[in-house]
């Protein structure tokens, strides 16, 4: 049968995106080329591949199916089963998992659903839970609260003491942590972090946790690609559940994983497994986002690869690279380095915030974001900014590339140390204002813009597109 004549439905159901809307059309283009024409230093994001942006981008947006593959809520799944289960085998293959011994589900939307849907399974309301502080570099989601106010969700329903890094090294305290779960007998310790440069000791929080018959989770979600990759410690070999984003170092679509250990002869019923399950769907969400499921089947096929392996050396040599470079012209870098893509950088020495070190990078092309250091007095001002070496990994980037990077970083806080004392203020929109009349800074975008186009980028064209005229 041949197919209907289109006038039988609406025309711009066919109808391309530039097409049918161009202004849309046309700010996608201008965020390509920012994308393509900045260096991109923000730690938690990545520039993925065409193919996971073909999957993203599916018909499979379409389809309903709340459920899990074999046992759904509406019928016409036969292919999303395949594609579910073809996410979850990868999943466990990427990280060298024995379906034995572990399981995940892959319908998180992201991170911090991720994150609720395991303390939901693991957990009951106003349990105890210890994760590491927000300004020691932990995340919203792992029981952040300030001395007014319950921000996250997670210590609004739970109850939060957090463990932090020792000011004076920047290192996480393990002692102390042991010494508070002591009082504080938490029934979850989670392990993972958002910006703290160094690695993990699972075992040491397995002892802790074990001491209060608590369980271990980790939130590996901004080292998840170094963990395939075998170029950090393993936290599967320590905890009983293990969440992360998709989109950082894994360097797939935006969503979330939860893997969850699986013990010979348990009770399926009471099982982790189970938990897990019924608290992804259908306590915390409802139907999953198809496209973003096979989307991130093709992230992780790509990250079993030895390509990626290679990826995440060079992420980590990068990050040591760039860490190196700054030190070298007389930095303070928390904890003295790194051991993985991130770099914590204390502008205090400097006399400079990170709010104004981020907005005058913005200014010349380069993007990062402040970050509080441990110790800072204040959270609203903090007195430094977090780099990562992911994206610029991924669009080729080697350790020289990353010294030139620190160089221009060099200039940026020089530049802003002499904007600061000139403009005679200590506020940011003096010190913005100022900086945007800098000629300096105008010659400085431009060396940063044709240094950045130089490189290849991932996942799109970007020979076909036009510079901007606002940017
Ligand atoms: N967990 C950690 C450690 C993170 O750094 C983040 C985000 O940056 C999240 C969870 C939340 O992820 P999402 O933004 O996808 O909700």
């Amino acid at each position: 049968m041949s197919p209907r004549a289109p006038e039988s439905y609406n025309l711009f159901l066919n109808t391309s995106l530039k097409d049918e809307d161009p202004v849309l059309y046309e700010l996608v283009e201008k965020e390509k080329y920012r994308q393509f024409s900045g260096l991109e230093l923000i730690a938690s994001e990545n520039f993925t591949s065409q193919a996971v942006m073909e999957a993203n981008g599916t018909p499979l947006t379409n389809k309903y199916s709340e459920g899990l593959p074999g046992a759904r809520y509406y019928g016409g799944n036969e292919y999303i089963d395949e594609i579910e289960k073809l996410c979850q085998t990868r999943a466990l293959e990427a990280f060298h998992l024995d379906p034995e011994q572990w399981g995940v589900n892959v319908q998180p939307y992201s991170g911090s659903t991720a994150n609720f849907a395991a303390f939901t399974a693991l957990i009951q309301p106003f349990d105890r839970i210890m994760g590491l502080d927000l300004p020691s570099g932990g995340h919203l989601t792992h029981g952040y609260q300030t001395d007014k106010k319950k921000i996250s969700a997670s210590s609004i329903y739970f109850q939060s003491m957090p463990y932090q890094v020792d000011p004076k090294t920047g290192l996480i305290d393990y002692d102390r942590l042991e010494e508070n779960a002591k009082l504080f007998r938490p029934q979850l310790l989670i392990s993972g972090a958002s910006a703290y440069p160094r690695d993990w000791d699972y075992a040491r929080m397995r002892k802790i946790a074990d001491n209060h018959s608590a369980y271990l989770m980790c939130d590996m979600a901004h080292y998840s690609g170094l963990v395939a990759a075998c170029e950090q410690n393993n936290p599967f070999d320590y905890c009983d559940i293990v969440t992360t984003t998709t989109h950082k170092t894994l360097r797939g679509p935006r969503a979330g994983l939860i893997f969850f250990r699986r013990r010979p002869g348990e009770d399926k019923k009471t099982s982790i497994e189970t938990r897990v399950n019924q608290a992804v769907f259908p306590s915390c969400q409802g139907g999953p986002h198809n496209n973003t499921i096979a989307a991130i089947a093709v992230a992780l096929k790509q990250a079993a690869s030895p390509e990626f392996a290679q990826y995440a050396k060079q992420v980590r040599a990068n990050a040591r690279a760039l860490a190196a470079r700054l030190i070298s012209h007389g930095y303070t870098l928390a904890t003295g380095g790194t051991d993985n893509h991130l770099v914590l950088w204390d502008l205090k020495p400097q006399g400079l915030t990170g709010s104004k070190i981020e907005k005058i990078c913005d200014l010349v092309n380069i993007t990062l974001n402040k970050n509080s250091i441990s110790g800072d007095k204040s959270a609203v001002t903090p007195g430094g900014v977090r780099l990562g070496s992911s994206a610029l990994t991924s669009r080729g980037f080697k350790e020289a590339d990353f010294e030139q990077v620190a160089d221009f970083l060099h200039e940026i806080v020089t530049l802003a140390g002499e904007i600061q004392a000139s403009c005679g203020s200590k506020l940011l929109k003096d010190f913005l204002a100022a900086a945007e009349k800098n000629d300096k800074i105008s010659d400085l975008q431009k060396r940063v813009e044709a240094f950045a186009t130089s490189f290849p980028m991932p996942g799109f064209d970007a020979s076909t597109l036009n510079k901007p005229t606002t940017h």
